[in-house]
């Protein structure tokens, strides 16, 4: 990879013929024409969201460094911004009349109604700006090195970056875009911001087969223009959440619907009876893990380490401890129970509190509360024996 230092680009010249549409995916240029402001793989515009146009100015005006910028040569004469599009951005926004900053009387003021000595200063600002030229592997390495300063790239941003070209563009129409009439159905199962390309990452990750497969994914249908494949396969397994549990909880929010899909999509559910364990289970106290109800649904309800069921408290434990410890001894047996009506050496054995563990009496799935009352202290060998059967 070759580059190229500048350092006698000014403001003046990278805001010359500065374009700029809020719109999302609208293209931004500056450099008279030369310079893609956003590249179509570019994230959304995030500074003014963060309030972090008006220290950009600040900077300028206290001669403070903006920090290096970085262009990546496209052709001759053309250039796109692969770090620094929100610095540019905001000068050419100021510039151009788009925000007020304050001056030192604590007055809003937009460029032109700043004093022509200040203009100058803003306009004459040098920018140290580090051209890139290379192969798409060398630029993804430099973009995993820059990413260090202001918003950093995500990693969707940055294979966004790395695969630019129709299906991204595409993908992104769809996925990035917060004002689809879509988004809201999907954000019941997703978690995410559309902007930060948090849904099409999960949309990729889903068709992928896992996010280490999207940009395997990425890079063979790069040149695609159309992404039916992505759609359908999104569709099919937010259909297929909807068909099995109803109207979404909050509760599944940002689960592995992708992964729960390929699983379980061939395996028959009534919706009716999944959504009276759903709230059932939710309503249950003793249900730790109330995001692991899904899944433990889904495979049929055996797993029951996906719902971290509330286990009895120490205090508890000690108590009932000494209640059957206190009991076993008065009647001249072991306090394990277990233990007491076996024939052998542990008959009149008193364990330890530590060599005994807490079970339910009734089982917690056969709805078994997790109290004293339903508590009993039982030697090791005999709980586990218990748990196997
Ligand atoms: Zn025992």
């Amino acid at each position: 990879m070759k580059t190229t230092l500048l350092t006698d680009l000014t403001v003046r010249d990278i805001c010359e013929g500065f374009v700029y549409s809020s719109l999302d995916g609208k293209g931004l240029f500056g450099w008279a024409g030369k310079l893609v402001i956003q590249p179509e793989y570019q994230r959304h515009f995030i500074y003014s969201d963060l309030h972090k146009e008006e220290p950009v100015i600040d900077s300028v005006l206290n001669n403070y460094p903006l920090g290096l910028l970085y262009f990546v040569k496209v052709a001759e004469d053309k250039y796109e911004v692969l770090d620094g599009q929100q610095r540019i951005t905001s000068l050419g926004r100021f510039v151009t009349g788009k925000f007020a900053i304050k001056d030192e009387h604590g007055m809003e003021q937009v460029f032109s109604g700043l004093d022509r000595a200040k203009q100058e200063k803003i306009l004459n600002y040098p920018l140290t700006i580090y051209i890139c030229e290379g192969e798409e592997h060398e630029i993804k390495k430099w973009f995993e090195t820059i990413n260090i300063a202001g918003v950093p790239l995500n990693e969707q941003e940055l294979l966004n970056a790395i695969y630019s070209g129709p299906f991204v563009t595409r993908a992104k129409e769809v996925y990035s875009n917060s004002t689809n009439p879509q988004m809201q159905k999907w954000t019941s199962y997703i978690k995410g911001d559309p902007k930060r390309q948090e849904i099409l990452r999960t949309a990729l990750s889903w068709v992928a087969r896992g996010m280490e497969h999207i940009d395997g994914y990425m890079s063979q249908h790069r040149q695609d223009a159309s992404i039916q494949e992505l759609q359908s396969y999104f569709d099919t397994v937010i259909d297929w959440a909807k068909g099995v549990f109803g109207s979404p909880y909050a509760e599944m929010r940002g689960l592995a619907w992708g992964e729960l899909y390929e699983r379980y999509h061939t395996t028959p559910y009534n919706t009716q009876h999944t959504r009276e364990r759903v709230e059932a289970l939710l309503a249950d106290e003793y249900v730790g893990n109330k995001r692991g109800i899904f899944e433990y649904i889904l495979g049929g309800e055996e797993d029951k380490s996906l719902l971290n069921v509330r286990v009895f408290d120490d205090r508890t434990k000690r108590a009932r401890y000494a209640l059957q410890t206190e009991a076993a001894q008065a009647a001249g047996t072991s306090n394990c129970p277990y233990c007491a009506m076996g024939d052998n050496a542990n008959r009149t054995r008193i364990w330890k509190l530590a060599e005994m563990d807490a079970d339910h009496v009734t089982a917690w799935s056969k709805g078994g509360a997790t109290d004293i009352g339903n508590c009993e202290m039982l030697c090791k060998t005999h709980n586990r024996a218990k748990g196997n059967k």
